[in-house]
């Protein structure tokens, strides 16, 4: 039996990425491109669709190579950027148009005109999402709307919309499927929570024509198989999903109340509720965790904007530290905080508190506060995030027993240490940071028939991971918490 690998597609916002999975989940290889971001307008981020097909092909080609051939690969696994559009034409295989990045804020108008008009209860009832830009829905009404060769392809019926991973398995397979996933299809407000395909009357609120969509699918299985020219041979794509949902699965959460966090730039959390649909409270979303043999397990997702940015802000605009790494070495360098608390609404406040409006404070200096102080609170804020969306599950019945950690900032064990601290829970961190990626090759690990299930691909392809258990007592807690709240009431 020759020894096959699992080839991931991992398409991020700032790069493509390949990656070569051993069945023991132990990363062989990694090609990557950097994607060109357009921003044509304020508020607007756009992507050259073409280049990030091209870009990821020469990538895959890359892996398939050092594989040893198509035969040596398994299966492909995809995982993406969530909710950004693309329309192409389904005759020419061509994009309509640059592709609208989730980012981009270009329909804040339509979202508030759908909000003034009555309809967030029931699209929130219905897809667990909230009216705003983000998702996907909106923007592909903005190109039916503004974009002329957009409107004469749905007008002659050969417009394909899609997310990015059904733009990249319909070039994958020649342009002989058109599908997405669950996880990703429940980004876009056009599909019902507990619904297998679209949501006619969601589909006509936000004026999508049903027939540009392409058909939901599993999250894995034999999902569609590569166009023989491509990558030297035939390979079936066995696993997708986005990019959150992904990281959840490669951080084994699998069980409802497990719970991930994601620390990057901001900081994205999501916690497994099982197999009944969620209706949460507080702006958190509901959202498709992932579909298997057409039943699906959901999760509760939570954002915080500002995460990593607080300490690149740190260094960048305030001059406070030199580079992100010190913060760690500063917080030890002190015995407490001093007083001091960040609150870093620097572009508003997320969840649980969905202030906008906020603005950013650091509160308690006094003669004796030096640097590390405010570097030690800035870490002591992504604590104190978490507490507070801790809260906010709780109340929504998805109570966390544990948070598995990971990100760029999760390298920082003082901030680890604290979160855990902070929470009252064991906070564990995988050796292998990549859980993105990771998530995907096990979707396709089980979708090939390489692993039997999610469990069993989780049990050996996991790595090692470090538990940080909380050790902080319980007045100090009560006094950090009490000087935080203080702090949130004057934001
Ligand atoms: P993204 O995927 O959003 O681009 P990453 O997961 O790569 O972000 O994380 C990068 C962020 O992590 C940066 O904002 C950086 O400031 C922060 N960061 C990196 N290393 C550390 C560290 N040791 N301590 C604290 N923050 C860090």
């Amino acid at each position: 039996m020759i020894d096959q690998s699992i080839l991931v597609l991992d398409e991020g916002t700032t790069s493509t990425r390949a990656m070569l999975f051993a069945q023991d989940g132990h990363l062989r290889g990694l090609e990557q491109a950097e994607l060109t971001q357009h921003y044509p307008h304020s508020g607007w981020v756009e992507h050259d669709a073409q280049e990030i097909w091209e870009k990821t092909l020469v990538c895959a080609r890359a892996m398939v190579e050092q594989a040893g051939g198509a035969e040596r690969i398994a299966a492909i696994g995809i995982t993406n950027q969530r909710e950004t559009v693309v329309a192409w034409d389904k005759e020419s295989g061509e994009p309509l148009a640059r592709a609208i990045v989730w980012q981009d804020r270009r329909t804040a108008d339509a979202c508030a005109q759908l909000k003034e008009a009555g309809h967030e209860r029931e699209v929130r009832a219905r897809t667990g999402l909230l009216l705003d830009p983000y998702f996907s829905g909106t923007k592909m009404r903005w190109l039916l709307d503004h974009n002329d060769a957009v409107k004469a392809a749905a007008d002659a019926g050969t417009l394909a919309f899609g997310t990015v991973e059904s733009w990249l398995v319909w070039n994958l397979t020649g342009g002989k499927a058109h599908i997405s996933d669950a996880s990703n299809a429940s980004r876009t407000l056009l599909l019902g929570l507990d619904a297998s395909q679209w949501d006619q009357e969601l589909c006509e609120l936000f004026g999508v024509p049903g027939e540009a969509l392409p058909r939901v699918v599993d999250c894995a299985g034999h999902l569609a198989t590569t166009a023989t020219g491509l990558l030297g041979g035939a390979i079936p794509i066995c696993g997708m999903a986005g990019d959150q949902q992904s990281a959840t699965i490669g951080q084994g959460c699998l069980a409802p109340g497990d719970t991930k966090a994601t620390y990057g730039t901001g900081a994205f959390i999501l916690a497994n509720t099982g197999t009944h649909v969620p209706l949460p409270h507080h702006h958190l979303l509901g959202t498709v965790l992932f579909q298997l043999g057409g039943e699906r397990h959901y999760a509760i997702e939570g954002a915080v904007f500002v995460a990593g940015s607080l300490i690149q802000y740190l260094r960048d605009s305030l001059g406070v530290i030199e580079s992100a790494e010190e913060t760690e070495a500063l917080a030890r360098s002190i015995p407490d905080n001093g007083g001091v608390v960040v609150v870093p609404a620097l572009s508003g406040l997320g969840a649980p508190h969905w202030r906008p409006d906020a603005r950013g404070i650091i509160s308690g200096l006094g003669f004796d506060t030096g640097r590390a102080h405010v570097a030690r609170a800035a870490l002591e804020a992504m604590a104190h995030q978490t507490y507070d969306l801790a809260q906010a599950y709780a109340e929504d019945g998805a109570a966390w027993t544990g948070l598995r950690i990971d990100g760029g900032m999760a390298v920082n064990d003082w901030m680890a240490q604290d979160i855990a601290d902070l929470l009252g829970l064991p906070v564990t961190r995988p050796d292998f940071v990549e859980t993105t990626a990771l998530g995907a090759a096990m979707l396709a690990a089980v979708g090939c028939g390489m692993k039997h299930d999610l469990a069993a691909a989780a049990e050996t392809m996991i790595g090692a991971t470090r538990v940080f258990d909380p050790q902080m007592d319980d007045a100090l807690r009560q006094q950090r918490l009490a000087r935080w709240n203080d702090a949130i009431a004057k934001v």
